[in-house]
């Protein structure tokens, strides 16, 4: 539950430069950059700097920092002109969670199906 980074943690890595990403924005407590397997025309991922193994757990932590993710996702969406988008936290892995960094999914560009998949 610490928001130290964590060795092992894949985004610590990108936040700290040690891992390369293609980053679109970044702020004082956020980092935007898109996913390396986009599963649409826009899938950018928004991260907390801090550490955070899910989004509920930021949440509960830091109300204001899961505000900022939030509030970057419109910012990604308006980057790329999306009138609409989707914001997917998987959470654990039966939800398909693979990476245990709170993140949100940005996902936009083409059209959407519900229930998803
Ligand atoms: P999730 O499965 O919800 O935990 O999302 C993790 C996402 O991280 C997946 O969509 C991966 O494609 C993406 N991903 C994994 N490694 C990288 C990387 N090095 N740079 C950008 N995205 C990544
Ligand atoms: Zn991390």
């Amino acid at each position: 539950m610490a928001a130290e980074p964590q060795d092992d943690c894949l985004f610590c890595k990108i936040v700290e430069g040690h891992v390369p990403a293609t980053i679109v924005r970044e702020t004082e407590t956020t980092v935007a950059f898109r996913d390396i397997n986009p599963q649409a025309p826009t899938h950018v991922l928004v991260i907390p700097k801090a550490h955070y193994p899910n989004a509920a757990a930021l949440a509960a932590a830091e109300p204001t920092l899961a505000a900022d993710v939030l509030r970057e996702a419109q910012a990604v969406a308006d980057e790329d002109k999306l009138e609409s988008y989707r914001i997917v936290f998987n959470t654990g892995a039966g939800a398909g969670q693979t990476v245990w960094h709170a993140h949100a999914h940005i996902l936009g560009g083409r059209g959407m199906q519900w229930p998803p998949g």
